[in-house]
């Protein structure tokens, strides 16, 4: 595994889970806002032993419950399974976080129940998926197969969508609800970081946020972080 980063302790991230979070390096996307963008590349001279994060987890696995694996986009390790299950030996559940683009082995992964919670995200309405995933050519049927995957399995998820003033209309919010059905959707305001790769990308204004609130509360799986459902 090509580990870049963890955070030891979440109370937020994987939900009624105390978990740590690890951040693999490599994306198969470029999203302009992405805030991890160091995560990009394939390869990191920053690498943190696999075994390093094993034996914190190990020596912490009577307060934590939980592992997130998030990144760049942990699909893309060859050994992510054997990773998992390494990780299960020591009794802890497992959130996978994914851009979904690779539906094989998202599929494999819940068939063999090795991940306990999956939160994809949903970059955009169809129509502007490779403008706001940074990769043109995207196989889009691959986005569109992983949503029906995790809408229509048993498997605890969440889908979710970073909001950018640039990128997004409410539109385009009700196209990606009509896609998910009835699943869990999150909303989350965009901020600007050093690391972000279009700097030139705003965040909505609270006024914005605060009008889309009461257009979406008729929608009860769909929700805006930080923001109370009225
Ligand atoms: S999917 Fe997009 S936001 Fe997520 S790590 Fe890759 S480039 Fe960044």
């Amino acid at each position: 595994m090509k580990i870049a980063g963890y955070e030891k302790l979440s109370l937020q991230d994987f939900p009624n889970h105390i978990s740590c979070i690890i951040f693999t390096q490599g994306c198969n996307m470029r999203c302009p806002f992405c805030q991890n963008s160091t995560l990009i590349p394939h390869n990191s001279n920053n690498l943190i032993n696999e075994e390093e994060i094993l034996s914190y987890l190990k020596a912490r696995k009577n307060i934590l419950n939980g592992l997130t694996i998030s990144g760049g986009e942990p699909t893309l390790q060859s050994d992510l399974e054997d990773f998992i299950d390494k990780v299960k030996e020591l009794g802890l559940k497992i959130k996978l976080d994914t851009n979904g683009l690779n539906t094989t082995i998202l599929k494999n992964l819940i068939k063999k129940n090795k991940v306990d919670y999956v939160a994809m995200d949903i970059k955009n309405n169809i129509n502007k998926y490779g403008q706001t995933s940074g990769v043109s050519n995207i196989i889009i049927q691959n986005i569109l197969n992983s949503i029906e995957l995790l809408k229509n399995s048993k498997i605890e998820h969440e889908f979710r969508t970073t909001i950018i003033s640039e990128h997004h209309t409410l539109q385009d919010i009700l196209e990606i609800i009509k896609l998910i059905g009835s699943s869990k959707y999150y909303l989350q305001n965009f901020k600007n970081s050093e690391y972000v790769l279009d700097k030139n990308l705003t965040s909505f204004t609270e006024e914005k946020l605060n009008l889309w609130n009461k257009i979406l509360k008729d929608y009860p799986n769909v929700y805006i972080r930080g923001l109370e459902k009225e």
